[in-house]
């Protein structure tokens, strides 16, 4: 799994609709980046933020997105 198809998955494992399988493979993933585990910790936080980005099932987080999502999280940390 890559970090744009663990954003695919993103919304669904959230609200705890992936199948078992599905969900250890995002567990997985999670497991050895954590770029997307902050970025989880920023969907839980701020779900409008990323649900803006997300908006579009047909249309994928850029890798840029993703970035510059983490980095202002990153600024707003200490
Ligand atoms: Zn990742």
């Amino acid at each position: 799994m890559t970090c744009l198809e663990l954003f695919e998955f993103l919304s669904e494992y959230v609200d705890g609709r992936l199948s078992e399988a599905e969900a250890a493979t995002f567990q997985r993933h999670l497991d050895q980046c954590p770029d997307c585990i902050a970025f989880l910790n920023t969907f839980r936080a701020c779900p409008k933020l990323v649900k803006a980005a997300v908006s579009e099932e047909s249309c994928p987080v850029p890798p840029d997105v993703v970035t510059a999502i983490l980095a202002a999280r990153s600024g707003q940390v200490s």
